[in-house]
């Protein structure tokens, strides 16, 4: 939808809007808010908005930390979950720098200059996220547990899938904020679900993703659930990823289609597959950012290890779904959706341009059971694995050019730092796991 200024004036009068959230990432992936009362609105609008950006994780430093938002006034939308008393709106924000220039720091303003270069190219770049999470029980102090809220499996209906209250609200509240729901359905693991929303193009993508997760957070908490997007609550239960669908588009034409191509596709999306292969390990930092996010990515569980495509098997990291014509896309299965989604879109559409403008070809699919080759084998097809940790994943970032280009000075070298210190806190850690299994023994 397209909103004017007069537009958000009229309808918060109208539809008796008390507060408007105004809001923004940060490199971590967290939604951030500052909250104004209607009386603000007009210098909201006026870009007028000030805070201090000093504590917000990947900003500034203190000295030079004042940031202004800039709302996109089409992100305009009201939360329909919270009415009484004062309804309250949200407008989605660029950060911007007192002197005028887009904030080097925001997430946002990352993809949006990835954006520019595919129009240059004359492409609109469309993602179709696929959101996987689990809904916990809470106890009695309303606190979060690991008890999965059923013992329900993949496609389950009531009376085991007891999620099934809960994702209806989660729909009825995405569609009154405008998203078109394409399907809901629980997950293979107890406790674990997924919804599905049209594709859109990828800053509204993006976008998306972040309402999702705040919607989904906030309507379990109605229910006394909480969800989570954490990739991997449970060990020895499937994690929860976010797929990524892709696909370029070109004076009203899917790009990737050409049905006189080998599998129904074109150069343009062969490219698009070979430098997403080429790029994945240095993304992967981004891709699936927390320490956590390492234990999905192991055989057994649909997630993606070796770095492969296949037009029709899911264990590798490239899928493409079988829809052709306006539909055809390349799917990517190793992102997990605590992952900044902005930066996620603006890396993969990075890699993926990078293919096609090198004219780069993917190594032949592997359309059998990758998990089922041996290490030989492996190795004489030349299938590399994504990187095994966050620490991996940060070593392969650092070698990766596009990345560092992609991500900007400013970004690049908050995020190595910020997961580096994250790597440290976890692996000096003494776990369960090691007393458990040498406390005795040694
Ligand atoms: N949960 C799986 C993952 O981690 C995906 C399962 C599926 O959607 N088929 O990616
Ligand atoms: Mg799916
Ligand atoms: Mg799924
Ligand atoms: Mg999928």
């Amino acid at each position: 939808i397209k909103y004017t200024r007069e537009d958000i004036m009229r309808i918060c009068t109208e539809e008796k809007i008390r507060f408007i959230r105004l809001q923004f990432t940060d490199i971590t992936g967290s939604l951030k808010n500052i909250a104004i009362t209607t009386s603000q609105l007009e210098k909201a609008l006026d870009n007028k908005c000030m805070f201090d950006g000093s504590s917000i994780e990947g900003f500034v430093r203190i000295e030079e930390s004042d940031m202004y938002l800039v709302p996109d006034l089409d992100s305009f939308v009201i939360f329909p979950w919270m009415d009484a008393p004062g309804r309250t709106a949200r407008l989605i924000c660029d950060v911007y720098r007192p002197d005028g220039k887009p904030f080097a720091g925001d997430p946002r303003s990352v993809l949006r200059s990835v954006l520019d270069r595919a129009a240059k190219m004359g492409y609109t770049f469309n993602v179709g996220p696929e959101c996987e999470f689990f809904l916990f029980k809470t106890d009695e102090d309303g606190q979060p547990t690991t008890d999965t809220n059923d013992k329900g499996g993949y496609f389950e209906l009531g009376p085991i899938d007891l999620g099934e209250y809960a994702r209806r609200d989660i729909c009825l509240v995405l569609e009154d904020m405008g998203f078109e729901i394409e399907a809901s359905h629980h997950e293979v693991a107890n406790g674990q679900h997924e919804i599905d929303f049209k594709y859109d193009h990828a800053l509204r993508a993006a976008d998306d993703i972040m309402t999702f997760k705040l919607v989904v957070k906030s309507v379990a908490m109605q229910h006394k659930l909480h969800a989570t997007f954490m990739p991997k609550p449970l060990f020895g239960e499937a994690g929860s990823g976010m797929h990524i669908n892709m696909s370029l588009q070109k004076d009203g034409r899917n790009v990737f289609d050409d049905p006189n191509g080998e599998n129904g596709l074109s150069k343009e999306a062969y490219g698009f597959i070979a430098g997403l292969m080429e790029h994945i390990t240095g993304m992967t930092a981004v891709t699936n950012p927390l320490v956590n996010s390492y234990k999905r990515l192991v055989p057994g569980f649909e997630a993606p290890v070796y770095i492969a495509w296949s037009a029709s098997n899911r264990s590798p990291l490239i899928r493409i779904p079988a829809s052709r014509g306006i539909g055809t896309r390349i799917e990517l299965r190793n992102p997990d959706p605590a992952a900044n989604p902005y930066l996620v879109l603006a890396l993969c559409l990075a890699a993926g341009l990078d293919g096609i403008e090198r004219g780069l070809t993917p190594p032949p699919a592997i359309d059998g059971n990758i998990f089922l080759m041996s290490k030989k084998e492996l190795e004489e097809k030349n299938v590399r694995s994504l990187p095994d940790s966050l620490k991996h994943a940060i070593r392969d970032m650092t070698q990766d050019q596009l990345v560092r280009d992609t991500l900007g000075e400013h970004i690049y070298n908050k995020y190595v730092e910020h997961k580096l210190h994250e790597w440290y806190e976890y692996t000096t850690r003494v776990t369960p796991w090691e007393l458990d299994r040498y406390l005795v023994r040694y």
